[in-house]
């Protein structure tokens, strides 16, 4: 017999973060007639989701929010070929909401989206670490509690390979006898090109049990994404193998990027250009061109974390040279920070001592504001070991406040006094006052203000830093000299 597709009329996703808000924003956007609400137990990020200021900077994302969140008003349009073109455009309703009454929203949804952060475990971070899911079943829990018999779950959050079961385990725990289907679909959003890739993505990702009931969940989600992607691009396998493309996935970009910046040391040691390896390498139809860029190495908030769960998977499961194998992706990126360190200290006569580093760049990439994992905290960690006069940090996304107090945070344990007047650290609103003085100047973050004929204009400013400069000279970690001798430039690369 055959199954009857449901049909979704109520979406409710659970955390509005980096993932969530975008996420739900782009399906209310997408699918009008679907109410979609996003519930966050954290009420300072909902009562910024619900304000003109969302918490994430992303581009298109207040346009996406103008219609799903705020609603339109019926308009006419009349275009200039006569009076048949005129159109108008029906009112639009709100159908995009945020809560923090988790509970509620979840007991009025009939598809619920698990979007809540997979952090590493901090114990056993070397032997690769298993994935913290307290925040997932915590949620589970709830929703298990709460939700209609026969709503559909959705794993969003990116977990190791199996985790369905665990969360089928925790379902039939504390609601025994009642029905869900569970679905995993990843979701591939890069940050700072969120509203892009989710409206036009490569693919969509659907895992389901195999069961008449897992396959017409499965459709009825791919239903949901149907409104504006081609079916065609709307995969659906078994569940375990959509779980494990999403760390897969990640674990082999990373890689890539690692296994260019091993040949940008080859190349500083030999006299090649990694640029022009890089570009020759990527004509290679099998190859391609993208994520070939020599940098800072990987940031952000889940390359790291999720190659690391990847390799504490294969070492549960008895494959200790599977998790070698990818802990040298982690090695490389490390390997590189400290080698490009080492070149700025070393172009620097060998001591930061009495001397102003300036940083350009404290976002992990460019277009976000986010800071998780960014390189730049690294370079920062490296640089005060060797106890510069002052550390000069600019980014035109982050509020120096905020990265003020994310440092403090992370060097908390160490007892240094980090800010100015006290210590070496001082964040500046402008880059100008940042490079003023600097011995060396490091861009961190390929900000597009940071490109050449904007750094031009500052050329008086770094005027007062040339004999220092006129020594630092090709400081690039591939080994191109920069346009402005001394200008250390690097680009880190994308999560
Ligand atoms: P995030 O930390 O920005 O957001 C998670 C949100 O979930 C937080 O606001 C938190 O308060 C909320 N939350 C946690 N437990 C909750 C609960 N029980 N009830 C209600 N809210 C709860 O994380 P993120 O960057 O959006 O990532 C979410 C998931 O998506 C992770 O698994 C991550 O690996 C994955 N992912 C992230 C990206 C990315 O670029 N950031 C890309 C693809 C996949």
């Amino acid at each position: 017999a055959m199954n009857a597709t449901p049909s979704f009329q109520s979406i409710c996703c659970v955390g509005a973060g980096y993932v969530g808000g975008p996420t739900a924003a782009v399906i209310a956007f997408q699918n009008p007639q679907i109410r979609v609400t996003v519930v966050d137990k954290d009420p300072s990020r909902i009562r910024k989701w619900m304000s003109k200021h969302p918490p994430i900077h992303e581009p298109g994302l207040r346009d996406v929010l103008r219609v799903a969140r705020d609603g339109t008003r019926a308009t006419t349009v009349s275009t200039d070929q006569g009076p048949d073109s005129i159109v108008s455009l029906p009112e639009r309703l709100p159908n995009l909401f945020f809560s923090t009454d988790v509970e509620k929203c979840i007991s009025e949804a009939d598809l619920i989206f698990l979007s809540v952060n997979t952090p590493t475990k901090l114990s056993g971070i070397g032997a690769g670490a298993a994935t913290d899911l307290f925040a997932v079943e915590l949620a589970t829990q709830t929703i298990a509690e709460a939700a209609r018999p026969g709503a559909v779950i959705v794993e969003k959050s990116t977990v190791p390979c199996r985790t369905a079961k665990r969360i089928r385990d925790i379902l039939d725990l504390y609601r025994p006898g009642v029905s869900f289907e569970i679905l995993s679909n990843p979701e591939f959003l890069a940050e700072g090109t969120a509203i892009k890739d989710l409206l036009n993505p490569d693919r969509i990702l659907i895992g389901s049990s195999q069961t008449s009931e897992g396959l017409a969940a499965a459709q009825a989600l791919k239903n949901v994404y149907a409104t504006w992607v081609d079916p065609a691009k709307i995969l659906t396998v078994n569940i375990w193998s959509s779980e494990l493309t999403k760390l897969a996935a990640n674990a082999m970009l990373a890689q890539r990027i690692s296994s260019i910046n091993s040949i940008s040391a080859v190349c500083e040691r030999t006299g090649a250009n990694v640029d022009e390896v890089a570009r020759c390498i990527g004509l290679d139809s099998r190859l391609g061109s993208k994520f070939l860029k020599a940098g800072l190495g990987f940031g952000g908030s889940c390359f790291k974390k999720d190659i690391l769960s990847l390799i504490y998977l294969s070492r549960s499961l008895g494959l200790d040279e599977v998790g070698d194998y990818w802990q040298q992706v982690i090695t490389m990126n490390e390997f590189q920070r400290s080698r490009f360190v080492s070149r700025v200290v070393c172009d620097l006569n060998g001591t930061l001592v009495g001397k102003k580093v300036a940083i350009l760049g404290y976002a992990f990439k460019k277009n976000t504001s986010d800071t998780r994992e960014s390189p730049a905290i690294d370079v920062v960690k490296q640089l005060l070991a060797d106890r510069p006069a002052e550390v000069a940090i600019f980014d035109p996304r982050c509020n120096p406040s905020d990265i003020k107090e994310e440092l403090q945070r992370l060097f908390a344990a160490t007892g240094l006094q980090l800010l100015k007047p006290d210590g070496p650290i001082e964040v500046y609103n402008n880059p100008y006052d940042a490079c003023n003085n600097a011995s060396a100047t490091l861009i961190l973050t390929e900000w597009d203000q940071f490109r050449y004929p904007a750094l031009r204009r500052t050329e008086s400013v770094f005027e007062t830093a040339r004999s220092e400069r006129a020594q630092a000279k090709s400081l690039s970690p591939h080994g191109g000299l920069s346009p402005h001798g001394g200008l250390v430039r690097t680009m880190s690369e994308l999560d």
